[in-house]
């Protein structure tokens, strides 16, 4: 077997952080990261399931290797990740090609399946337990942590990182198949997470994104006290050389007063906050299983804006589930428009095999209804988005750079000491302006000329060195 590898990855930053210790699992058994499939002796897809259109895709891209695999048998193909834990023999009866299927439970074992794969003929499936019926110890344990005592130096982006504080949920909303593709919710220990952010420090990352589904249920029992994310907060907030701490992603009903005054208090932690609501309609929100009303939702947006009245709150909408009428509809209108979130992500229902909402109500919002529904509440979201950016034009604000824009790299072929970069501001906004290509991971000053709905549009003010951490990348005067 050859050792070049190519791996592809969808879904969320929890897949992202896994394909990156896969990376890196693989390089130090020797293995070479390709870019291009066609280069690849392997090629692996690391798969979510959260919506059937994810899944649809990588399918058909299954499907697409099925000749290449049929010329050259020696080509190893593999699936990894959440379809791999929901889908298991499904997808070798769906493409008899795959030759590895492993969930996200066990992906920290790939170097040695590939190996055992070598060895042997036909395909290896390597998944966690099922979460029903077995004794929750007993899954858990079959859920290993892919993440590492060292952390690997080798990682897409130098000065960024994600950290994961816990894994799996137990909050079981009925449209979600996270709980059982991820397993049960599991925190990691407050020392582990310190020494991994230390290692990264020592790298030279200045932003840490801690990940959790639902990262402010963090909760780690130690003799005497609990520790929960407010208290972690404060011992990231203690690493030198970390500047920026973000932390997603939030629900509702654990978003504390504790956890508010950490954000108020500690000057690292960014004022942004990712707190899904899903519905403003509580017959909806009900059958979601989310645990909160719509007037508990408005309570907790009261509280961010009393104790933190600059953060930038965003969230995500699930539009078309089902039994939805135009009321509960309206509703949620009501409170995107009263919520006048930074941006919200809207997704159309999607049924998904093996949740509580597919066993238990009809799929019975209209697709053409779901898509008018998605459009009408992007557009009101869209104008929300647009006119809190325009308070930024004139106005200058800290960018952490983070590379060349998707512009300048598609004109990757020019040779110009300047290009366009993007970075992001402590709000979380997306900046493009024109500078110097190795900006890269530096803190710079932009002032913002013009505005979209999703991006600021600047030009560069002042790199680093002497920028202060101007607090909150709410706007300051030029
Ligand atoms: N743990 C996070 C939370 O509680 O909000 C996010 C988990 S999920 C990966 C990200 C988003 O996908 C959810 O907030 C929800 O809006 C959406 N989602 C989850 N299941 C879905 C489904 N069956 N159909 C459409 N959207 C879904
Ligand atoms: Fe899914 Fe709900 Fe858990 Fe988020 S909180 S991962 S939406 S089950």
């Amino acid at each position: 077997m050859g050792k070049r590898f190519y791996i592809e990855t969808v879904g969320c930053q929890m897949n992202e952080l896994d394909s990156e210790l896969v990376v890196a699992a693989l390089q130090e058994a020797g293995y070479e990261q390709v870019f291009q499939r066609q280069q690849a002796d392997i090629i692996l897809f690391n798969t979510c399931s959260v919506r059937q259109h994810a899944e649809d895709k990588i399918y058909s891209a299954l499907g697409r290797l099925k000749h290449l695999k049929e010329q050259k048998p020696g080509k190893v193909i593999g699936v990894l990740g959440c379809m791999a834990q929901k889908d298991q023999e499904l997808i070798l009866k769906r493409a008899p090609h795959v030759d590895l299927v492993v969930g996200p439970g066990q992906v920290a074992r790939l170097p040695e399946l590939l190996e055992s794969l070598a060895r042997r003929t036909g395909p290896i499936m390597e998944v966690s337990l099922d979460r029903r019926g077995q004794a929750r110890q007993k899954v858990q344990a079959s859920f290993l942590n892919p993440d590492r005592q060292d952390r690997p130096i080798v990682r897409p982006v130098k000065h960024q990182a994600f950290v994961r504080v816990m894994f799996g949920c137990d909050k079981f909303c009925t449209y979600c198949i996270v709980p059982k593709v991820r397993g049960p919710e599991q925190s990691r220990s407050p020392q582990e997470i310190l020494e991994e952010v230390r290692q990264l420090a020592d790298q030279g990352c200045v932003e840490i994104t801690l990940l959790g589904q639902t990262v402010n249920s963090y909760r780690w029992e130690e003799p005497g006290c609990t520790v929960r994310l407010a208290d972690l907060l404060e011992k990231v907030h203690e690493v030198s050389g970390i500047r920026r701490i973000r932390f997603v992603t939030n629900y509702p009903r654990d978003m504390s007063r504790e956890l508010l005054e950490a954000v108020r208090d500690l000057p690292k932690v960014c004022p942004y906050l990712h707190v899904p609501a899903q519905s403003g309609s509580n017959a909806v929100l009900k059958r979601m299983k989310r645990g909160y009303t719509v007037e508990q939702y408005y309570e907790m947006l009261a509280s961010i804006r009393e104790i933190v009245p600059h953060a930038a709150v965003t969230s995500d909408f699930i539009v078309g589930f089902c039994g939805e009428t135009e009321e509960d509809f309206e509703q949620t209108v009501r409170l995107v428009e009263t919520a006048r979130f930074k941006n919200s992500f809207i997704f159309k229902y999607s049924p998904r095999p093996g949740t509580k909402a597919y066993e238990l109500f009809p799929d019975d919002v209209p697709d053409e209804v779901k898509r008018r529904r998605n459009n009408e509440l992007l557009a009101i979201q869209n104008r929300i988005s647009l006119e809190e950016n325009q308070r930024f034009i004139g106005q200058t604000v800290e960018v952490l750079v983070e590379g060349p824009s998707k512009l300048a790299e598609r004109q990757s072929g020019k040779t110009s000491s300047s290009i366009q970069l993007t970075g992001r501001t402590v709000c979380d906004r997306i900046a493009v302006f024109e500078g110097p290509v190795d900006l890269a991971g530096q803190f710079v000053k932009v002032t913002i000329k013009e505005v979209s709905p999703v991006t600021l549009f600047g030009e560069l003010s002042l790199v680093k060195q002497d920028v202060q951490a101007d607090r909150l990348g709410a706007p300051i005067s030029a």
